[in-house]
């Protein structure tokens, strides 16, 4: 008779914690090139003629960004949360969509481990820029710049010169929790 291998036993803490150890959440969005409007990426104004339409701010990478941390814990999305029907969120800094999403992956009991992105457009060049927005991301995500991946494509073949897209896919790892001692009385 073959032998049936003996199952791990689960640790304490995975028994006290049915949670996955990780989740992975991935965001898309595109916005629109319009002139005479600041161009914002990852929260870092870039020179250029024009600037991308929107709502808020319009920052098309921090839009990614925010949907990928959102989907990771299956909250609602950016869409549902900031309704661009409401007057409020009219030319909002992104990085409050932002923060909102990183609140509800904290409530979840979840932390960023890492994020990667990869932006589309024509112009401008993004490469001259990736330093400035990898640490702004970084630090709007609480993470050391090494943990964030900025990348910059330009759309070849796909007639997408006046508009540009993110991507962003988010790594999070469980919170530890921490057990509190019994008091005895
Ligand atoms: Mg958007």
């Amino acid at each position: 008779m073959a032998k049936t291998r003996k199952q791990p036993r689960k640790s304490s803490e995975e028994s006290r914690n049915p949670k996955p150890r990780t989740r992975i959440g991935y965001g898309w969005d595109s916005h629109e090139f319009k002139a005479r409007l600041p161009l914002k990426i990852g929260g870092v104004l870039l020179p250029h003629s024009h600037g991308l339409g929107g709502h808020s701010d319009g920052d098309v990478l921090l839009h990614a960004l925010t949907d990928a941390l959102l989907g990771a814990v299956a909250a609602p999305d950016i869409g549902s949360l900031f309704p661009p029907s409401d007057p409020q969120w009219r030319g909002s800094d992104s990085a409050i969509f932002l923060r909102e999403a990183l609140k509800r992956v904290g409530a979840a009991g979840y932390a960023v481990s890492s994020a990667d992105t990869t932006l589309i457009l024509s112009a401008p060049k993004i490469g001259p820029h990736t330093a400035k927005i990898r640490h702004r991301v970084a630090g709007l995500l609480g993470l050391p710049p090494d943990r964030v991946g900025i990348k910059a494509k330009t759309p070849e073949g796909m007639g997408m010169d006046h508009a540009a897209i993110a991507h962003a896919v988010v790594l999070l790892e469980r919170k530890r929790t921490t057990r509190r001692k019994a008091v005895r009385l």
